[in-house]
């Protein structure tokens, strides 16, 4: 593992600036991989999985220090809102999750007062506050389906109704036919046809 300041310069390079979301996000992860045992993240990659519980800043701090990615199937998004994060070392069995403190803002305020806003306040305070004082850890159990581990695909078919290829199983039985989750009613878009 690097060191929090070899990290964060790194985090702003890939996240395209530096805010309280970098330093959480790469403290984050280097908390609950040091609760796994995981000192070197990169070599052991295949063996972790990260649960992410929000799509804002920090989730790419997390993603950073993992090295789990969304095109590798190792970073999973799950929408709860939380500043949040489940570490998941897949060959022990063993999970963390590791939660953003809600009073952890007050006290950067109070640590640095002198500073101008909010966010550098938070920010400088992030950098230097105890785990303890910035996150609450928690030890979890979770129980990856098959169908969502990294690897290749384990089924392929083809939707009934738009013909498009559906991988992993995330077909719907309906009435019969195999539909993608789009034709079952699932879809978050709606086609636009050329006389709109
Ligand atoms: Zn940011
Ligand atoms: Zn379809």
């Amino acid at each position: 593992m690097k060191s929090l300041e070899e990290y964060l310069v790194l985090a702003e390079q890939s996240h395209g600036h530096m805010c309280p979301g970098q330093v959480l996000g790469v403290r984050m992860a280097m908390l609950g991989l040091r609760e796994l045992g995981i000192e070197d993240p990169i070599r052991h990659r295949k063996r972790l999985l990260t649960y992410v519980e929000i799509d804002r800043c920090a989730t790419d701090g997390v993603s950073l220090v993992t090295g789990c990615r969304l095109g590798k199937r190792s970073l999973k998004f799950v929408d709860y809102g939380k500043v949040a994060a489940t570490f998941v070392d897949l060959e022990a069995g063993r999970a963390v999750r590791v939660l953003a403190r809600e009073d952890s803002r007050a006290k950067a305020k109070q640590m640095f007062p002198e500073l101008a806003n909010e966010s550098k306040q938070q920010l400088e305070a992030y950098k230097v506050m105890a785990d303890a004082d910035l996150f609450v850890v928690q030890p979890v159990r979770v129980a990856p389906r098959p169908e969502d581990l990294p690897g290749r695909s384990r089924s392929r078919v083809a939707c009934d109704a738009c013909g498009e290829g559906i991988n992993d199983g995330r077909e719907r039985a309906v009435n019969g036919r195999v539909l993608c989750r789009s034709c079952a009613g699932e879809s978050y878009y709606e086609r636009v046809t050329s006389d709109e």
